[in-house]
């Protein structure tokens, strides 16, 4: 077996206290909206990192008790021994693909609601909870704290029990009690547990000494810590109390998995930190002052960085989330010199939105990630073709691509047409803007992966007719032409047009994106999207020097970016270039030097100068092929088709993601039984009818 050439360094074995990672590839702790709610395919999903490669494959937080209760959101939930079996559903499904197991052992505090439990919150110190709901903590006193640490215990037994080979202590992302009593902002204790950092780290140090009494014997013990909250003195900073903990516990766990606080900082978007190893600076002091193996996450993909930080003494292991959500499979195309197969993440944290919308993970890059159990989806592998011969795909969007890609990889002759001069569609479009450079490689990969084939053949500036499909004499067309931005102010919060005046400048997002740009003069770019693309367009218009406002019906710009953790970066950012923002009003009219606007609630009406607008509201899909072909089709004169599929955008404008997802879909359900197709929608797992 190939052990990874230049990059062989990755492929060597770590002793991790009493066990050992077959190579440096670790997977540290990420959500996934799986979690106890769905253990079959969180086991799949993870088992899915095993097979790819990964030595070490973590779990999401599992709560240890139900005074740590993060309903309704689904994690890991290790409360008593009914929790086992559906863990030991992934320690047996990592451990059969060669992989360590690891449970990220959490107690929440202040930032679980306990809406489910109903039992009180508990702090270090008096206050309210990190959710926006009214509820506060109680202080925990001593008789707390002892029972505390033995609900940690008696969880690691629980977790040792149920087959995990790593055990965390995680003090981390203001998410977790012991990070809770770290930090001097969240404990102003006046006892052994409050005041100097010894005292505050105290209760670290007793879960750790716990920890490795109870099961430290088989287990190692790792202690995932922030060592830096990216707030200057106004939180933990890695150049001084960050410091100080890891050279207090410096040999005290078996593995320190250190990064950055809070969620947002450690898991940034590419649109404001487009550097991969964006952490490494913040934590490349601990391998100085502990001779335990370190790992560190920061996007890491690309193996040449990789390589280096384990050469220079940054790190043991190469720590991911992101890279391994994007390519489960990265180790292994590494190991097996096939980096240029590696799908990058992009960066986009449609990831990180589905655990804060409580749904089951997703990912841009990667459609198969989730649909590992209920579609029985492989990210590296996918059925024969049929009887088919050919397919044709109308469209070279993210949509498009991915569908022509599997259909290729299934050993189809695919012909892709599309009618501009370069692959990619809104891909290759958003990527033009301020932040977005690296969603490129969606089209990229795919653009790469389907020149490597054989059975491709791709015909740009192609914009086809009903009349062409029949000449081409394919029998099986997907069509995936996308959608267009209205020009006409409908959307989320009017179904009416809005009015708009003779001489009126009027723009679309596809506009700017193309370099159409407003003339000189004062700008008003209207959100009624609510998701990130207004507030992108207000950027780059601001720093070409427009005066822009934002007017949105939304109480924020961007709403929708608070599940992706950017909304706060994406308004600051926007009030520094000088966007005035106008929040909860509608637009009502556009006239030549000046709009309307109405509020939200009273409906007063209000102007605002302006030269022109930019109108981000709703898409149109671009159906008009498909409508033409469904009625021509297999009629005298018209074309032969045996398969004629709506896909993408051009079906339901949605997320890059979404298109991605439905090229994959359409690819792997071509040549399936229809019935079967809509009978199976995918395997669900049922609550069992027992009490306990
Ligand atoms: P999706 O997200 O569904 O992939 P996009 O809007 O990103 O949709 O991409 C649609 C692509 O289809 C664009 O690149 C567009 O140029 C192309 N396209 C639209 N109509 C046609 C057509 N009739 N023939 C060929 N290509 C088309
Ligand atoms: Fe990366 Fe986006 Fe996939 Fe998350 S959803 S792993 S950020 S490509």
């Amino acid at each position: 077996m190939a052990n990874g050439g230049k990059y062989s360094i990755l492929f060597e074995p770590v002793k991790i206290g009493p066990v050992t990672a077959r190579n440096r590839f670790y997977q540290v702790p990420h959500c996934c909206g799986l979690g106890h709610l769905r253990p079959r395919a969180h086991a799949a999903m993870r088992a899915m990192k095993a097979e790819g490669g990964w030595a070490v494959v973590s779990t999401e937080e599992a709560e240890i008790h139900p005074s740590s209760d993060l309903s309704p959101f689904p994690e890991q939930r290790i409360w008593d021994d009914h929790d086992i079996p559906a863990l030991r559903l992934m320690t047996d499904a990592v451990h059969d693909k060669g992989a360590l197991a690891a449970i990220e052992l959490a107690h929440n505090g202040s930032h679980s609601a306990n809406h489910l439990s109903r039992t009180p919150v508990l702090a270090p110190s008096e206050t309210s909870i990190d959710l926006v709901y009214p509820k506060q903590a109680k202080a925990m006193d001593k008789s707390d704290i002892r029972a505390f640490r033995k609900w940690h215990k008696d969880a690691a037994l629980r977790a040792k029990r149920a087959g995990f080979d790593i055990i965390y202590v995680y003090a981390g992302h203001r998410m977790t009690l012991a990070h809770h009593f770290l930090l001097k902002q969240c404990n102003d204790r006046t006892d052994e547990y409050g005041g100097s950092l010894e005292n505050r780290a105290r209760l670290t140090r007793e879960l750790l000494e716990d920890t490795k009494d109870a099961v430290g014997d088989s287990c190692a013990i790792a202690l995932r810590l922030a060592v830096d909250e990216m707030m200057g003195p106004s939180g933990m900073q890695a150049s001084v109390e960050g410091r100080e903990v890891v050279e207090m516990l410096a040999e005290i766990p078996d593995l320190w998995d250190v990064n950055v606080s809070g969620w947002s900082n450690d898991s940034v978007t590419t649109r404001f930190q487009p550097e991969d190893g964006y952490q490494t600076s913040c934590i490349d002091f601990v391998k100085q002052l502990t001779s335990k193996p370190v790992v560190a996450v920061g996007r890491l993909s690309s193996p040449d960085m990789m390589a280096s930080m384990v050469k220079n003494g940054i790190v043991d292991f190469i720590g991911a989330a992101r890279p391994s959500i994007a390519d489960p499979f990265l180790p292994a195309k590494i190991r097996d010199e096939r980096v240029e197969e590696i799908r990058e993440c992009i960066g986009c944290n449609i990831c990180v939105s589905c655990d804060n919308l409580g749904i089951p993970i997703r990912c841009t890059q990667n459609p198969t990630m989730g649909e590992e159990w209920r579609r029985n989806w492989h990210p590296e592998q996918i059925a024969e073709k049929g009887r088919e011969q050919d397919a044709l795909v109308v469209g070279g969007g993210p949509a498009g691509l991915e569908c022509a890609m599997q259909l290729a990889r299934r050993g189809y002759e695919v012909t892709l047409a599309e009618a501009t001069g370069e692959l990619g569609g809104r891909v290759t479009a958003e990527s033009s803007l301020p932040g977005l450079a690296a969603w490129k490689r969606v089209a990229d990969h795919r653009t790469y992966d389907l020149s490597q084939r054989g059975n491709v053949k791709v015909f740009m500036d192609s914009k086809l007719e009903a009349a062409h499909i029949g000449e081409l004499d394919i029998r099986n067309v997907f069509i995936a032409t996308g959608s267009i931005w209205r020009l006409d102010g409908v959307g989320r919060s009017s179904r009416t047009p809005v009015e708009i005046s003779n001489g009126a400048s009027v723009f679309t997002p596809d506009d700017i994106m193309a370099g159409k740009l407003p003339a000189a003069g004062p700008v008003l770019v209207y959100d009624d999207d609510q998701a990130y693309l207004a507030g992108v367009i207000a950027e780059h218009l601001a720093v070409l020097g427009r005066m822009v406002s934002f007017v949105t019906p939304a109480s924020m710009v961007s709403p929708w970016t608070q599940t992706t953790l950017e909304q706060t970066r994406i308004q600051s950012s926007l009030l520094e270039k000088g966007v005035s923002i106008r929040s909860h009003n509608q637009l009502k009219m556009i006239g030549p030097d000046h709009c309307e606007t109405a509020c939200t609630f009273t409906g007063k009406i209000q102007a605002l100068a302006c030269a022109s607008v930019v109108l981000v509201t709703e898409r149109r899909r671009v159906s008009q092929l498909f409508d033409e072909l469904q009625l021509a089709a297999n009629t005298d004169g018209g074309p032969h088709l045996a398969t004629l599929e709506l896909i993408g955008d051009a079906a339901a404008p949605g997320l890059i993601a979404d298109a991605v997802y439905s090229g994959h879909k359409a690819a792997r359900d071509f040549e399936r039984d229809r019935a079967e197709v809509e009978a199976a929608i995918f395997r669900r797992e049922m609550i069992a009818l027992s009490d306990i």
